[in-house]
């Protein structure tokens, strides 16, 4: 298995895992024309994309769905209120033939692959995350969630493969130029996870499998990397594990 990271961050995000025959994105936050250069920049073929999973209805998860639909044949795997809400942002019917319906908390074969979407707290629909197993690998692509839970957690257990959001340093939020009402949202048990939150998260998803960790969705605001680095290093230290950070701006693909 493969993975990217072609993009992460409030400005977009969307994430690849290819299996050698067939990719499946997770979100479509930035622009088609972005999903294949970026893929192209790190040896994937677009042409392997069949199917595109949401997580959930906020601009940087979404934008490019409209688009998708019109023009590739990929399928949307998503819960119903997420397709609706989608379909009502964008004016738009994702066809029945086009669409794997997810409910959170049951994992679906796609393809071979077992995809199961889990539940986290976030301010939007149904938002989901989500666990994947193929080819006896897992990973797990985690972001947009105010806080840890034990759901969260026990879907985090096992893996080779954690991507985990690490928004915030919450000193640099509360001081930064935000609003106060969007520092608020960021801050609270449904906005997004800040460092200390991310490495807390960590150390219980931490097992004698876990090979690569991938900190993503950063603030390119309110965090600096290395202040993310540090923190899950803090946690990492002596596990063999290789840490690697998922950009705004450039791909960056895990074998
Ligand atoms: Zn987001
Ligand atoms: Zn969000």
């Amino acid at each position: 298995m493969h993975y990217a990271a072609l993009a992460s961050g409030s400005q977009g995000n969307c994430h690849a895992l290819f299996d050698g025959e067939r990719t499946l994105l997770i979100d479509a936050g930035i622009s088609l024309k972005q999903v294949k250069a970026r893929m192209g920049a790190v040896g994937l073929d677009p042409g392997a994309v069949t199917a595109v999973a949401l997580t959930h209805e906020h601009s940087d998860h979404i934008g490019a769905v409209g688009v998708m639909l019109r023009r590739t044949p990929w399928t949307f795997l998503a819960t119903a209120e997420t397709k609706a809400v989608v379909e009502a942002i964008h004016g738009i019917e994702i066809p029945p033939e086009r669409w794997i319906p997810l409910r959170a908390g049951h994992a679906v074969d796609w393809c071979g692959w077992r995809v199961h979407p889990f539940a986290l707290p976030h301010d939007a629909s149904d938002p989901v995350a989500y666990r994947i197993e193929a080819q006896g690998f897992a990973a797990a692509v985690v972001t947009d969630l105010g806080h840890g839970t034990a759901l969260v957690a026990d879907h985090c257990q096992d893996l080779d493969l954690l991507v985990l959001e690490a928004n915030h340093d919450v000193a640099m939020l509360r001081e930064g130029s935000y609003p106060p009402p969007l520092k608020a949202r960021i801050l609270s048990r449904v906005g997004h996870l800040s460092n200390d939150a991310m490495a807390d998260l960590l150390a219980a998803a931490l097992s004698p499998r876990l090979k690569d960790v991938v900190l993503a969705h950063l603030s390119e605001q309110n965090n600096h990397p290395d202040l993310a680095r540090f923190a899950a290093e803090e946690v990492l230290r002596g596990c063999g594990v290789r840490l690697r950070l998922a950009m705004q701006r450039e791909p960056l693909a895990v074998a």
